[in-house]
């Protein structure tokens, strides 16, 4: 049936087929990548919360991403890493790329590193670091990226979490021109964990000393010379052997160690990057994530490389040198998909529009973002200035591949401003009330976006070495079902666009009503003035809840008048009950690393609490700035 989103009925029929014929869908979708043996069942659905997809198929994820490309087209474009930090630029051909993998692999042989062994890396935005996850999806290893940001403590936990055999690290990173040198941090988390590393195999960049450990340590180059010409064949993994565990963000407390396999994973990156990002091979993917977060695993390594497209690799900000840099790259490039966050372009709205129109961006198809909750003026803006289809995708560490955005290479299809889109294919996502558990079908309705068994390809099959915190936190929440809760509130418009309204711990209750942060939030984002917003609620005798805005404003301007122009604004958009009680005009917002606001310790300072566990925040000063801003005068 045609709809708004979808104006020739055929993703309706193609995401109706995903569900009702899944084994026939995935198995068709299974057809783009390589498999070395056929699974002799699409779907084991015998132990459900639990999924097994292709089963008894062999297969492998280097192989996919990288052999069958340098056997086909070995002089196309692999690998293109900018860093605007120190001023290089490389590039690899699938060729090249295949020899680098292979001598990481031989890297790790050496060290006796095999099949279902751990490798945790620890790096910045170095392509030693793409090398070294390719060369563990090669011999069996499992690989746990840890982003190169993360003090001692964040990182001693997921040393302790996933017992590494040896850890790939790098003798410094740098952001914003500033160096962040590594061996400290890992040296201090090294004696915090229990778990004890034997091996740490550096990349030196001279740009520190480093201070290697006999017996422990090994340098990158040199180990590369020592296993010059060594072949290492891939080896062929059964579909559900894991790949690599990731930890989520840790926005709303410890975070979870996700597990993923390895043929279901290849599908559905395979399928998406056709279905949803429109890609072709030999045309070039810049996702400006990190390899640290699950876009960089599935949207700056694996994804592209297994759809043979080009990945742009950028360690760097998105203002240095100065604003345009990003477009400058796209036009270098030729980009023909790019991926970001919201985040980074409020960051680029606080600069001159005029950078991002001093590139040809002709290449450019679209522009996807996904992290957080797009606000409508935000996509309006950066839709407007760049003059490209804006497409916001929503999803989690857990899924792999995105919930909800629009599938424009299965059909066209009309973004509306503010929303993901639809589910896609594979993902039966359902609206529940989270106190009675029923669907909640009609229009305009609130409720917890949750998803039916099985999850499709990609996602999550467990949380690591723990089975029961995987059954107990995703699919025993919601009342007398059982569902994956995505813990996201979400409203679907009568035209099926849904519209994520924040977790489900930031919906504020005042006085009886259930108000999402981020209606409130955007409707403060409309005011001229306003760059940024976060609206946590917090307890109140009276009302049960109020709302309280924390706002940083374009330019320095009065409190008083701003305070004044957005309680105005949200009065007149939602009414009196969304009227924050308080709005603090501060300088920025605590965020995590990864750029997604900590409402949750904003809350806790507010409400006077303890603020919990903090180590995924950014920047501490942030918090400390708030808490100033909060003292009685
Ligand atoms: P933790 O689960 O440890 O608290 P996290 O949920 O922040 O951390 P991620 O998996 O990185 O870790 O983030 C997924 C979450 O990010 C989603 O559940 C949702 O809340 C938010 N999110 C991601 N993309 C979007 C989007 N396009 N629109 C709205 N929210 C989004
Ligand atoms: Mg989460």
């Amino acid at each position: 049936m045609p709809t708004a989103a979808d104006p020739t009925g055929r993703y309706a029929e193609f995401h109706a087929r995903s569900l009702r014929e899944p084994e026939a869908f995935w198995a068709e979708q299974a057809a783009l990548i390589d498999w070395q043996e056929p699974w002799s069942q699409v779907l084991d659905a015998s132990k459900p919360p639990f999924a097994r997809w292709f089963v008894g198929g062999r297969t492998n994820l280097c192989h996919n991403a990288v052999d069958r490309h340098a056997a086909a087209h070995p002089e196309r474009r692999a690998l293109i890493w900018v860093s605007t930090e120190v001023d290089q630029e490389r590039e690899w051909n699938f060729a090249e790329l295949q020899q680098e993998v292979e001598a990481a692999a031989a890297m790790l042989k050496r060290r006796g590193v095999g099949r279902g062994d751990r490798v945790l890396i620890y790096c910045p935005m170095v392509p030693e670091a793409a090398f070294a996850m390719l060369a563990c999806a090669r011999i069996g290893a499992i690989h746990s990226v840890v982003f190169g940001g993360f003090a001692s403590h964040s990182l001693a936990g997921r040393i302790e979490d996933c017992s590494p055999k040896l850890i790939v690290s790098c003798d410094a990173g740098s952001r914003a021109g500033k160096l962040q040198p590594y061996q400290p941090l890992l040296e201090e988390a090294l004696r915090l964990s229990q778990h004890k590393v034997e091996q740490v195999l550096w990349i030196d960049r001279g740009l520190v000393p480093l201070q290697p450990q006999a017996g422990r340590d090994f340098i990158y180059a040199s180990e590369r010379e020592a296993v010059r010409g060594q072949r290492v064949p891939c080896e062929w993994l059964e579909s559900n052997e894991v790949s690599y565990t990731l930890y989520t963000s840790g926005t709303t407390g410890r975070p979870k160690g996700v597990q993923r396999d390895v043929g279901g994973y290849a599908v559905a990156l395979a399928a998406s990057i056709r279905h949803i990002f429109d890609g072709q091979p030999g045309e070039t993917f810049f996702s400006t994530s990190d390899i640290g977060w699950v876009v960089g695993h599935s949207y700056i390594v694996y994804g592209p490389l297994i759809a043979g497209m080009a990945t742009l690799m950028v360690e760097g900000t998105p203002v240095r040198p100065d604003p345009g840099i990003w477009w400058r790259l796209v036009q270098k490039y030729q980009v023909r998909v790019m991926f970001s966050a919201p985040t980074a372009v409020r960051v680029l709205r606080k600069a001159d529009p005029s950078y991002l129109t001093q590139s040809d961006l002709s290449s450019l198809r679209a522009l996807f973002l996904a992290g957080e909750p797009l606000d409508e003026p935000t996509a309006r803006w950066i839709r407007d200035a760049l003059n490209k289809p804006v497409v916001d995708n929503y999803w989690q560490t857990e899924t792999g591949w995105p919930i909800l955005t629009l599938a424009r290479g299965v059909a066209p299809m009309h973004e509306r401003l503010g929303s993901p889109g639809l589910p896609m294919y594979g993902y039966h996502a359902l609206l529940v009330d989270p106190e009675t558990g029923a669907t909640l079908e009609g229009p305009n309705q609130k409720g917890v976006l949750a998803l039916d068994y099985p999850l499709p390809p990609g996602c999550l099959q467990t949380v690591w070495g723990d089975d029961e915190r995987f059954v107990k936190t995703y699919w025993s929440s919601i009342p007398g079902r059982q569902l994956y809760s995505t813990f996201d509130v979400a409203t679907r418009d009568a035209d099926g666009y849904t519209f994520i309204l924040g977790r489900s711990d930031d919906v504020i209750n005042v006085a009886g009503h259930r108000l999402g942060t981020r209606e409130i939030e955007e409707s403060i984002a409309s005011v001229a003035e306003v760059a940024e917003v976060a609206v946590v609620g917090v307890a109140d005798e009276l009302k049960g809840q109020v709302a309280v805005a924390f706002v940083v404003p374009k330019q320095a301007m009065p409190e008083d008048a701003l305070a004044a122009a957005v309680m105005q604004r949200v009065n007149e958009q939602l009414g009196a009950v969304a009227r924050p009680a308080r709005v603090l005009v501060v300088q920025a917002l605590p965020k995590t690393r990864s750029g997604k606001l900590l409402r949750r310790a904003m809350q806790a300072l507010c409400e006077g609490r303890e603020l919990g566990d903090l180590s995924t925040l950014e920047d501490a000063a942030t918090l400390q700035a708030l808490a100033e801003r909060l003292k009685p005068a």
